[in-house]
């Protein structure tokens, strides 16, 4: 796994402000901001990465106008959704994609179908306050549909951070400075639903192994490329955990000895080589040094513009340098999943993430490569690689999928 490419060891330092800016309040985009039909309250995520919007592939999309009633109205009945609530028939599961910087809850009828949505933005704050939040968002959505609490069956919620699945405790939630938070229990004593409580990832996977690439699959593997690298595992239809915790941390499997330092605290983590933001780090250096004219006429040296599109568009305009540093953190994801598949064999590993759906070829062709090169000859062909299909609502579906087949689960028992 040591890597001793010079250029992969010197990370830029960020400053603050950049910092700020990348994970921060977000930047407007008002393309986005009419695809989703935002109020003032309601902001696109602020990586801009998964901004997939109309052409998301998702079970049974509701008719366009849902979001757009509900902003103007928050809190009042969206027509729409309330036609579509009655034609479902009256039962209602709930998907809830809890980020650092948005909030994103979906209500589905039984076969699945959108019946409205609702997204906003995450406000630092208390836990308390944070919690209360999201019932809110919940209670907010029930309304656009004139549902009754009565009528959820189930809610599930995705969290990034480490996620005690079995009791629904989010241990520590990354960006939120959550501390061993019991959501289940706040969702239960608010809704007659059950509710389940799982990483962002796990959800994302879960939704891709339900209704995305991954559908069928015995072992699914995603990894997903983003500030840092999340991965999870769907085994056999369950997600698979620990005792008490989330696992499936690929973003801080050692790469590199004594390599970039890590959000984590370590160094020479997966994610400090082969992220979004370790790639636009090391664009932003090539764009200093006059390597890369496309993207300098695209975004320049500011980190927070050197965003998935524009890498990818400076890929295509030309700039071979930029597209080594892409190739090259793909050959260290590749090599990093090659000891996944010695350790679980998935037979379907899902990449997802902005970067990726902005050059899906480049990084299936350079993952499978050196994945394929680096496993046992035995190995080599348990498993395909291919791009994850539902973008921004892969956590929120695979929250709610999770959380209805929990309860069927339990009613079966
Ligand atoms: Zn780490």
């Amino acid at each position: 796994m040591k890597n001793t490419d010079p250029a992969q060891t010197t990370l830029l330092r960020l400053p603050a402000v950049l910092l700020n800016r990348l994970l921060g309040p977000p930047l407007e985009f008002p393309a986005i901001k009419d695809a989703m039909n935002s109020s003032s309250e309601q902001q696109p995520d602020t990586s801009g990465e998964s901004a997939r919007g109309p052409e998301a592939k998702v079970p049974g999309p509701a008719e366009g106008g849902s979001a757009a009633a509900s902003d103007e109205t928050r809190g009042v009945a969206d027509s729409a959704a309330v036609a579509r609530a009655a034609a479902a028939g009256g039962r209602y599961r709930v998907g809830f994609d809890l980020g650092g910087t948005k909030m994103l809850s979906v209500l589905y009828d039984d076969q699945w179908n959108e019946i409205t949505r609702r997204r906003k933005r995450t406000k630092s704050g208390d836990a308390k306050a944070g919690v209360k939040r999201i019932l809110s968002i919940i209670e907010d959505l029930l309304k656009q549909a004139e549902a009754k609490p009565e009528q959820v069956e189930t809610i599930g919620l995705g969290c990034p951070g480490p996620v005690d699945l079995a009791n629904g405790v989010v241990h520590e939630a990354v960006n939120l400075s959550w501390q061993d938070v019991k959501l289940k229990r706040a969702l239960e004593s608010e809704f007659p639903a059950r509710a389940e409580v799982l990483n962002d990832v796990d959800a994302g996977v879960f939704g891709e192994y339900r209704f995305g690439a991954a559908m069928g699959a015995r072992t699914a593997v995603g990894v997903f490329p983003g500030t840092g690298i999340g991965g999870g595992c769907v085994y056999d239809g369950q997600v698979l955990c620990g005792k008490g915790i989330s696992c499936m941390e690929v973003g801080h499997i050692q790469v590199q000895i004594d390599g970039p330092r890590c959000g984590c605290g370590a160094y020479g983590c997966l994610e400090t080589v082969a992220s979004r933001l370790a790639i636009s780090a090391e664009a932003a250096k090539s764009v200093y040094r006059g390597e890369a004219p496309a993207l300098r006429e695209l975004a320049g040296t500011d980190l927070s513009d050197i965003r998935s599109g524009v890498i990818a568009k400076a890929v295509a305009a030309g700039d071979v340098a930029i597209e080594e540093i892409v190739r090259r953190a793909a050959q260290q994801l590749g090599r990093a999943l090659a000891g996944i598949v010695h350790l679980l064999a998935p037979d379907v590993l899902v990449l997802g993430g902005g970067l990726v759906e902005a050059m899906p070829k480049l990084w299936v062709e350079e993952v499978e490569r050196t994945c394929r090169k680096a496993v046992m000859q035995s190995y080599r062909d348990v498993f395909k690689v291919r791009v994850a299909k539902l973008g921004d609502d892969s956590a929120v579906l695979g929250a709610a999928a999770w959380a209805h087949q929990a309860n069927n689960q339990k009613a079966r028992k």
